[in-house]
């Protein structure tokens, strides 16, 4: 039976708080299982505004409407308000989420910092943040983490050094190349091993293959716009069109709050499609043994969202 690995990233306070609590029950009624993957620091999530004054911002507001979705509150962090430590105030929520039977990991320290500047900086720099990120979970969770999911998909060389350094065995930290329609550019794309400098590293990568739902909202694919309306059907028709192991990515601030209903169809849908719904761990078991591909680590965009990420390589 093909697998969706439901890999969920919380990037805000309000998504960690809010939005977490409310997938933990939805996938609970469903018997669904997935991975939620924190965001340990301050949230910065505010200095986003700074780009309201940078040309083209507006049409991202318009396409995933910014302030509905985040909350004013949120887009004032680090701005206008004294930005909120998520790892110290949001331990509670973290641990109901493992308490209620599904994996956590590392998604990263300062959602913002991280996504801005990782790809620049050196060995030191990244080390003392994916330091600070791995001590704060383990505060929390009294043990090692075992998973970890780059925010905004940007990593660079020394963190994927970092990952094996820390005993992470599998991770997600990348997307496979999507065609404009979203279906995948290399059919026989998925987990794969990273090599660097002569060497390969032992964690294995499992990208994510699906689009993002704010990367389809609002977008004209095919001819036809996509909205809250069919968003849930473009996307069932991706995984019914290619019956494989998908990772599928979502957000505690949308799918976790007003786009819940969404994901309730795309819950429905996977289970009546026939997939099983894992987590990052149980799709890890599943390939545990396999001989992967050893691949370089390439960047690239993606159709329906800005800048270059941490692409699967063909
Ligand atoms: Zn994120």
């Amino acid at each position: 039976m093909p697998q969706i690995t439901l890999k969920i990233d919380a990037d805000t306070y309000r998504g960690t708080r809010q939005g977490v609590p409310n997938l933990v029950q939805q996938l609970l009624r469903h018997g669904a299982n997935a991975t939620f993957l924190f965001s340990l620091g301050p949230d910065h999530t505010g200095w986003a505004l700074k780009q309201v004054f940078r040309p083209g911002f507006f049409s991202k507001v318009s396409r995933t409407s910014v302030v509905e979705h985040y909350g004013l509150k949120t887009l004032m962090y680090g701005t206008l308000l004294p930005a909120p430590d998520i790892g110290k105030t949001c331990g509670d929520f973290m641990r109901a989420a493992r308490d209620a039977g599904f994996e956590c990991g590392i998604h990263t320290w300062d959602h913002r910092v991280w996504q801005d500047h990782v790809r620049a900086r050196d060995a030191a720099w990244t080390q003392n943040i994916m330091q600070r990120s791995y001590a704060r979970f383990r505060e929390i969770f009294g043990h090692d983490p075992v998973t970890h999911g780059a925010a905004g998909w940007q990593m660079n060389e020394h963190a994927f050094v970092q990952l094996d350094k820390f005993g992470i065995t599998y991770s997600s930290d990348g997307r496979a190349l999507l065609k404009e329609d979203g279906t995948l550019a290399d059919p026989a794309a998925g987990p794969h091993r990273l090599g660097t400098n002569g060497s390969t590293l032992s964690c294995v990568q499992l990208p994510t293959t699906l689009p993002t739902l704010d990367e389809i909202l609002g977008r004209e694919i095919n001819g036809k716009l996509i909205d809250a309306s069919n968003a849930a059907a473009f996307l069932l028709a991706l995984t019914k069109q290619q019956p494989r192991d998908h990772v599928f990515t979502l957000h505690a601030e949308l799918e976790g709050q007003k786009l819940a209903p969404i994901f309730e169809q795309l819950l429905l849908g996977w289970r009546a499609q026939g997939y099983e719904l894992v987590s990052m761990g149980e799709y890890f078991q599943s390939i545990e043994g396999q001989l992967l591909p050893v691949l370089p680590i390439t960047w690239g965009e993606l159709p329906g969202r800005s800048g270059d990420l941490i692409l699967q390589a063909a």
